[in-house]
């Protein structure tokens, strides 16, 4: 294989669908010359990863529930007898219960919070900790995060409190992980509309304001996020870590509503 990733090897997990951010990310490392193995939630994913792993020359396919440490442990083995090192590890994953995506954040329960934080939040320090004795020398992490951690957004909720704590994760393990010479950043990714965001109620409006209010006037693809990730996971990037990366077309720059006339 040619391009910035050739010789590299690493794991994609969180891929649901064609539609999801993992896919993106897959198709740019993959057109980058990486090999990839890809995690999937459960047997009812199976079916709808298979073809799309394949079509990016995959065929090592681990089922991976990330709440299960057992899922973890045989994830981590399987890659270990299969490559025995790693390059790099994308944390495509993120959960909590729909009916807590709406309304007051105050409302969250206890039970929701922790598994939200458990899933969206422990799993990558989990995947971290694993990844680390396969990990060569320049290898890298990658996770997903949110706007919604560093301000409030309506309806966004726990998961907002979830990404604050992966976003603080994200900088602890880079510096864990550093003496290593193993990189560790995050993308803050705008809305896109996956299987995950559309549990998120007022989704639509979400899309619209960012279009209409970010430096670029437009919402950015799974291609957008892809294109980033590829960087901070190669060699390019080998000054970077600690770092969350902002793919949102600029809207997180933008400090009020745009006035949609000439002086703008
Ligand atoms: P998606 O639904 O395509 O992907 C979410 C993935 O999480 C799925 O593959 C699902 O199987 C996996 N997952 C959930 N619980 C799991 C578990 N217990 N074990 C293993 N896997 C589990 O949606 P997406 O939008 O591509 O989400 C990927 C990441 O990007 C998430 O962390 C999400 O919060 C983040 N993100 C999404 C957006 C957006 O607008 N779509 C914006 C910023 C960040």
């Amino acid at each position: 294989a040619t391009g910035l990733m050739a010789g590299k090897r690493g794991l994609i997990m969180g891929l649901a669908n064609n539609r999801s951010i993992a896919w993106g990310i897959a198709k740019q490392l993959h057109a980058q010359g990486a090999e990839l193995a890809f995690s999937y939630q459960g047997e009812a994913l199976k079916r709808r990863v298979e073809p799309l792993a394949a079509e990016v020359g995959s065929d090592f396919l681990v089922e991976c529930d990330v709440s299960d440490e057992a899922a973890m442990d045989e994830t981590f083995r399987q890659i270990k007898d299969k490559w025995g090192s790693i390059d790099f590890v994308v944390h495509a994953i993120g959960f909590s219960n729909k009916e807590e995506l709406e309304g007051r954040y105050i409302e969250t329960s206890r039970d929701n919070f922790a598994l939200t934080m458990d899933i969206s939040v422990y799993s990558f320090t989990a995947v971290a900790k694993r990844a680390e004795p396969l990990m060569n020398p320049g290898g890298a992490l990658l996770t997903l995060t949110y706007y919604g951690a560093v301000k409030y957004v309506p309806n966004y909720n726990v998961m907002g409190v979830a990404k604050a704590a992966l976003e603080a994760s994200v900088r602890y393990l880079a510096v864990d992980l550093g003496k290593k010479g193993i990189r560790v950043n995050g993308i803050s990714a705008g809305a896109i509309k996956t299987l995950a965001a559309s549990g998120i109620s007022g989704l639509r409006d979400m899309l619209h304001w960012q279009e209409a209010n970010s430096a670029l006037r437009k919402n950015v693809s799974i291609d957008d996020v892809g294109g980033a990730a590829t960087y901070l996971l190669s060699d390019l990037a080998g000054g970077v870590t600690g770092e969350i990366h902002y793919v949102d077309a600029g809207f997180n720059v933008v400090g009020m509503k745009l006035l949609d006339d000439n002086s703008t």
